[in-house]
């Protein structure tokens, strides 16, 4: 099955993490993923060698990614992270893959979507794939069989705060 985390409002990482946990507790196998990050002070990343059967990788530089204007070593690791992703999937080690922010890798131009069409028409039978990031592109919305926008109606970001350990990162 194919799920989808999309939407301006905070939650998708987040709750592609809790069907990590999820999944885990089950015994599964999970990878996540993440383009586009590339600092290891996230909590996720300092905790997931402590769970059984999760792994975190990420392909990204701590800078932002300019839209429309990304870097050649942007690009890099972009491809080298869905290069990995393929490689990982066809593997059969892992139950569930979690693909983070790669709406947005497609939206920025950092990854082809028909490079992703190509992924998503490869993939084994009995695995999960968690795709999250905003500006879910609509061809993607709809192969999935599992959607959730996340809508921004409140955040204190828009009241000044800055992110906060433990709750942004
Ligand atoms: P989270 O990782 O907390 O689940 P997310 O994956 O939904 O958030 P992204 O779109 O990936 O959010 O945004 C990256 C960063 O911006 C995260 O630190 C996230 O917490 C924060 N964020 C998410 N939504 C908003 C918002 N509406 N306003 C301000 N900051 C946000
Ligand atoms: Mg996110």
């Amino acid at each position: 099955m194919l799920q989808i985390y999309t939407g301006n409002g905070k939650g998708k990482t987040t709750a592609a993490l809790g069907q990590a946990l999820r999944a885990c507790g089950h015994g599964k196998k999970v990878i996540m993923i993440q383009f586009m990050k590339g600092d290891i002070e996230y909590g996720e990343v300092k905790i997931a060698q402590k769970i059984p059967n999760f792994e975190i990788r990420q392909f990204g530089l701590p800078t932002f990614v300019k839209k429309g204007d990304p870097t050649e070593r942007d690009l890099e690791l972009a491809r080298q992270g869905f290069n990995f992703a393929k490689e990982v999937i066809h593997s059969g080690t892992f139950d569930m893959v979690i693909l983070d922010e790669l709406n947005v890798a497609i939206d920025f131009g950092l990854i082809k979507l028909k490079d992703a069409h190509e992924l998503l028409d490869s993939l084994p039978d009995d695995m999960e794939l968690v795709i999250t990031g905003r500006y879910a592109h609509p061809d993607l919305v709809k192969r999935a069989d599992l959607v959730s926008e996340v809508l921004d109606i409140k955040h204190p970001y828009h009241q000044g705060v800055e992110s906060r350990e433990g709750i942004e990162y």
